[in-house]
């Protein structure tokens, strides 16, 4: 077993150390200079060739120069959140945390890398090593798509692992098939006619539409939709009105279409479009909507994700690996590289003794006794895939 090779000690440790330097000084966006930075130094000590296809994306690679390349990602920026854990090595940086894990996965994967470079005659096909950043937007695996890393060599498989506060530390979990979600934000724009609160006929009511609006929204999902096949839409912001005697003239509104398949994505896109043109027209109004497309969904190939498992409990150990029964909402920009290549979606608990909140919190406390596991995940599906 991969896990039971000693050199993990040495390396576990310097993944801990690398996780912690970046987490200190947590980037976000497009612009993770300085932790691009501490990769393409990493990367140079341990004599691994890279390139950099965008401004702070670096492509590491290692075995064989031809045959059928195996892609393993990990993202590296931050969120916009005030650390409050009062950890030694809390975010240096005001307003700004790696409260998504992504420090964790650029340590991981660097590990992982470090030790494929000590085993690399061993690696039957050539291994792509993806360090993008903008994954919480906006979006740093196209931009690196389109830039080429999934050519030369040409990446047939490729892998992923995200951390997540559903699994004890050290324990990963894989869902076949669609995994995550599809996110399309949209602003909507009613337009009435202003008129005296007291002569409402003089006027087209913006908010009465609007809520005929909403209310059609959700009849959408809850009686068109398969209740088996998910779709959200949430309407976030809601803005409109002058005064208590006022007819609104208009009413600004925000929100968020979630699915998890493509074909159901672009069916309830275009029967979005319809409601809300409809209903505003029934009500004498006008609508605009807006839809700002984000990430496809994402789906684990499934024969790719069923040998993963397999590796994993081999080089692992059984009880580091479990089924994911439920696909997931959330978005995840890897569904770029999904949607061209067999992908597998490996999820890392990071659940230990000191846990305190979830993803996407101040107080999030990873049990790095995890990281080892990842690394090693990585190094497994390199020498085995
Ligand atoms: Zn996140
Ligand atoms: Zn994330």
């Amino acid at each position: 077993m991969i896990i039971d090779d000693k050199a993990w000690h040495e390396i576990e440790s310097w993944i801990i150390e690398m996780r912690r330097n970046i987490h200190r000084f947590p980037e976000m966006g497009l612009n993770t200079i300085r932790t691009r930075g501490i990769v393409e130094e990493a990367l140079d000590y341990w004599g691994i060739p890279h390139s950099r296809p965008i401004a702070n994306g670096v492509k590491a690679w290692l075995g064989p120069d031809q045959g059928n390349a195996l892609l393993l990602r990990g993202d590296m920026d931050a969120l916009p959140i005030m650390e409050t854990t009062g950890l030694p090595f809390a975010s240096e940086v005001a307003g700004c945390m790696h409260a998504c894990g992504h420090d964790c996965h650029t340590a991981m994967l660097l590990g992982a890398a470090r030790y494929l470079k000590t085993h690399e005659h061993e690696l039957t096909r050539p291994v792509v090593f993806m360090f993008q950043p903008g994954e919480e937007g906006p979006g740093g695996a196209l931009p690196m798509i389109e830039a080429g890393i999934l050519e030369s060599p040409t990446v047939t498989h490729a892998a992923m692992i995200h951390i997540t506060d559903d699994l004890p530390s050290g324990v990963i979990g894989l869902k076949e098939g669609p995994a995550m979600g599809g996110c399309d934000d949209f602003t909507l724009t009613v337009l009435g006619k202003g008129g005296h609160g007291s002569a409402p006929h003089t006027g087209v009511d913006a908010i009465m539409v609007s809520v005929a609006i909403i209310q059609a929204l959700q009849v959408l999902v809850s009686r068109e939709q398969d209740p088996l096949d998910s779709c959200v839409i949430s309407i976030g912001t809601i803005h409109g009105g002058y005064r208590e005697n006022v007819i609104a003239d208009r009413v600004d509104m925000t929100g968020t279409i979630r699915t998890l398949k493509p074909t159901t994505r672009a069916a309830v896109l275009s029967r979005v479009q319809e409601v809300v043109q409809h209903v505003a027209t029934m009500y004498r109004a006008t609508a605009e909507l807006e839809v700002d497309t984000g990430y496809p969904p994402a789906a684990a190939n499934v024969p790719w994700t069923r040998q993963v498992k397999s590796i994993l409990a081999e080089q692992l150990g059984t009880g580091h690996v479990v089924n994911i029964a439920q696909p997931t909402l959330g978005v995840e920009d890897f569904a770029y590289v999904a949607e061209r290549v067999p992908a597998a979606i490996l999820n890392l608990g990071i659940v230990g003794d000191h846990f305190t909140t979830g993803l996407h919190s101040s107080a999030l406390m990873v049990d790095e006794r995890a990281l080892k596991y990842g690394a090693a995940a990585f190094a497994a599906l390199a020498l085995n895939g």
